[in-house]
C-alpha cells in the first residue's frame, strides 16, 4: 500500500477541493411537447427526437396496453370455460 510522504496541509486539500463543483445540465426544448430535454437526447416525456418517436410516452403506452388486457381477460374466460368442458366431461 503507497503512503504519503508528507502531511498535506489544510490548504492543498481545500485548493483540491475548489474544484468539486456540481455541474448544472443544460436544457433545451423539446420541440413537440416544450418538455426540458437534454441537447441531443430523446424526450423521457414524449419519446420524440427530431420528428421522429422513438418510443411511445408512459400515457399512450397504457391507452395501448388497455385492448390487450381486455385480450387476456377474454382468454382468461376462455381457458375456464374450456376448463369447465373437462370436467363435466370427466363426470
Ligand atoms: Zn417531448
Amino acid at each position: 500500500m503507497t503512503v504519503p510522504k508528507r502531511r498535506l496541509s489544510k490548504m492543498k486539500g481545500r485548493l483540491r477541493r475548489t474544484h468539486y463543483v456540481a455541474l448544472v445540465p443544460t436544457l433545451a426544448k423539446c420541440q413537440s411537447c416544450a418538455a426540458p430535454v437534454r441537447p441531443h437526447h430523446i424526450c423521457p416525456k414524449c419519446g420524440m427526437y427530431r420528428g421522429r418517436q422513438f418510443f411511445l410516452a408512459p400515457d399512450e403506452i397504457k391507452d395501448k396496453m388497455q385492448p390487450d388486457t381486455q385480450q387476456a381477460q377474454d382468454k382468461k374466460q376462455q381457458k375456464e370455460a374450456t376448463k369447465e368442458r373437462r370436467s363435466k366431461r370427466k363426470k
